[in-house]
Parts: structure tokens; sequence; C-alpha cells
């Protein structure tokens, strides 16, 4: 069954150069698999705030930001599960939470134009020291929402705002 959303960036993208892929990602079951031909992210940051805390199942979600043109789905757009927020639904309204129906493993939220892929999710970060410097958050964010385990982060060198970036205070780093 397709539905408007398949139509659309990521998910209408065209397949390019093998040789231009720098990132494999997958949920944790397999089903979805999707390509990221862009070696840096638009951003990287640590989300702090109590959403991700709960959606992502962690203590903070480390999201790589990439255009949405910049991905080719591989396999798996009919696993694909969606969740957005604020009206509480699985329809795809912007900005959602992209997962797998199979093993419920979180890929990415998406936006209108930017894909914020985990990338533990990326084949390449599990293999490589150098990938992962390449990945680095640039800050915190909603860091004023952290739990205890945030704050085995003070003192990292990157900036940790209360809020959004560049838009909040910033929490002094000690
Ligand atoms: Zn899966
Ligand atoms: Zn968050």
């Amino acid at each position: 069954m397709s539905s408007s959303w398949q139509s659309h960036p990521p998910y209408s993208n065209t397949k390019k150069d093998d040789d231009l892929i720098k990132y494999h990602a997958s949920c944790y079951c397999g089903l979805i698999q999707y390509v990221i031909y862009d070696e840096f992210p638009v951003d990287s940051t640590y989300c702090h705030c109590h959403g991700c805390q709960i959606l992502q199942g962690a203590p903070y979600q480390w999201a790589c930001i990439f255009p949405k043109t910049s991905l080719y789905f591989t396999s798996g757009l009919d696993s694909l599960e969606f969740y957005n927020n604020s009206e509480n639904t699985q329809n795809h309204i912007l900005p959602c939470k992209v997962r797998c129906k199979q093993c419920s493993s979180p890929l990415a939220d998406e936006g209108r134009r930017m894909w914020l892929a985990f990338p533990q999710t990326f084949k390449e970060f599990r293999a490589s020291e150098t990938i992962r410097e390449k990945l680095k958050p640039s800050c915190h964010i909603f860091y004023g929402q952290r739990t205890i385990l945030g704050d085995f982060l003070k003192g990292d060198g990157l900036p940790k705002f209360e809020a959004h970036k560049n838009k909040s205070k910033q929490i002094l780093d000690e």
C-alpha cells in the first residue's frame, strides 16, 4: 500500500552511484536499510529533553542531521512506522519519529527538510573511531532537562544549552 509520504524525499529519492555512499544505516532487525551520501552532517547534537529520553529509552539522544535529499532507502519502506508527538498519532505528520514496525528500533527524527539520524544505526559508525570523530556533536541541547547520566558529560568542552541551540541560555560547563 503506498501513501503520500512515499512520494516525498527521502522516500522518493533516486539511487546514486554506490561509490558515493558514505554511511549504511539499518534498524536492529535489518528490515529497513538506507544509505547516506554526505560525509559530514549539517550538525550533530546530544539532546537531553524528556521526550528524547522516553522515546529513545536512553539518557539522551545523539542525532546527526542530514538533508532529506542526501538519503536513499534500499529496503523496508513498508516496515516504517511513524509517530508525531504533538498530535499523538502514527499518521505521517512532520516532524515525526521514524522506527521499524518489526523490531521497534528508532531510526531517525524526520523534520520538514532535515533527517536527524541516530548514528548508532550506521555500520561505519560501529566500525571506526575516525568515523565517530566526523559525526561528533557540536553541543548539548535541552541540557536543563538532563538526567544524572548527563552530568557525567560536564567538562567535555562542548557548549551546553538549557533548551534550543543558540536560542537559550548556556549552562556553565564545569
Ligand atoms: Zn527492524
Ligand atoms: Zn530531545
